[in-house]
């Protein structure tokens, strides 16, 4: 354990204490984190909560999840460890994170998830999932709110997404198509005043019953279509 005050001391450069610690709790897991990808976000348990929701409540009770963008794995390990008859693959870009995820999967000894190094969905042949999950870049590149606090510690490749910060969810959105089985999910977080364009992104790819959801401050947050 290292002294106090070497921890205050490098907490006073900014750091973020996830980065100092070296863990972040998330959903009912605590994950390993480090600056090769973003640090787990509250806001993003709302995503978590309403897959489980629906699962739950429609089925299937076994099923195929795609974590695209995993990072820590936060989302797929969290959904894997509360539907142990479910198999969950998170993809990332990052071959940091994608060791890091494999690292939680021990951590948490969750068996029914793995981690592959993939650009979102290059890695994955013609595989087809009963749900696809993602927290990807979606912050414009001249957000001032890249320039405080933890943001800007973490990889801008995990925040910035070109054309105003939608050009990702764009691409996800295009080619979950070809991923999903019938009636499939496609479950995204986005930033909270993105939820008109993103329904709108759902609507043009033809997916149905669009909805949003908001985070626990009121703000439109994760939003869903049904292929
Ligand atoms: N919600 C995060 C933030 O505003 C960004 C996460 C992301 O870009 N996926 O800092």
């Amino acid at each position: 354990m290292r002294p106090i005050f070497s921890l205050v001391e490098e907490r006073k450069t900014g750091r973020p204490i996830a980065h100092i610690v070296g863990k972040r709790a998330f959903w009912d897991l605590e994950l390993a984190v480090n600056d090769s990808t973003l640090i787990p976000r509250p806001d993003t348990e709302i995503l978590v909560e309403k897959v489980l929701e629906i699962i739950e409540s429609k089925g299937p009770e076994q099923g195929e999840g795609l974590d695209l963008g995993t990072g820590t794995g936060a989302i797929a390990l969290s959904l894997a460890s509360s539907l142990p008859k479910w198999q969950w693959t998170g993809v990332d870009i990052i071959p940091e994170a994608v060791l890091l995820a494999r690292h939680n999967t021990k951590l948490n000894q969750i068996p029914n998830c793995q981690f592959v190094e993939s650009s979102w969905f290059t890695a994955l042949a013609d595989q087809k999932f009963d749900f696809i999950v993602s927290n990807p870049p979606y912050i414009d590149e001249n957000d001032p709110h890249l320039n405080l606090g933890d943001v800007r510690f973490e990889p801008k490749t995990a925040l910035v997404a070109k054309g105003h910060g939608l050009a990702d969810i764009r691409y996800i959105v295009e080619n979950a198509r070809r991923h999903l089985k019938r009636n499939g999910k496609l479950i995204l977080e986005h930033g909270f005043e993105q939820g008109v364009e993103v329904r709108h992104i759902l609507r043009d790819f033809n997916f149905q019953y669009v909805d949003t959801f908001k985070d626990l401050s009121g703000n439109d947050r994760v939003s869903i279509g049904y292929f």
